[in-house]
C-alpha cells in the first residue's frame, strides 16, 4: 500500500501544548520535540548553554 499522495511539501511539526520540563508549566510549543522549555526557562537555559560554550564561565 503506497501513500505517495500524502507527502506535504512542508515538514510536519509536532505542534501543540507541551509541559515545561523545568517548571512543569504548560506552554504552547511549535515543536514539542525540540522545544521542551517555556519561554522563561528557555532564556535561562540558552544563556547557561552560551556561557558553557564560551569557555570562561
Ligand atoms: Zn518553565
Amino acid at each position: 500500500m503506497l501513500d505517495h499522495d500524502f507527502h506535504p511539501p512542508l515538514k510536519v511539526r509536532e505542534v501543540g501544548w507541551n509541559r515545561c520540563m523545568c517548571c512543569a508549566k504548560p506552554f504552547w510549543s511549535e515543536n514539542v520535540i525540540a522545544v521542551r522549555l517555556c519561554n522563561g526557562c528557555k532564556e535561562h537555559h540558552d544563556r547557561r548553554a552560551g556561557v558553557a560554550r564560551g569557555g570562561a564561565g
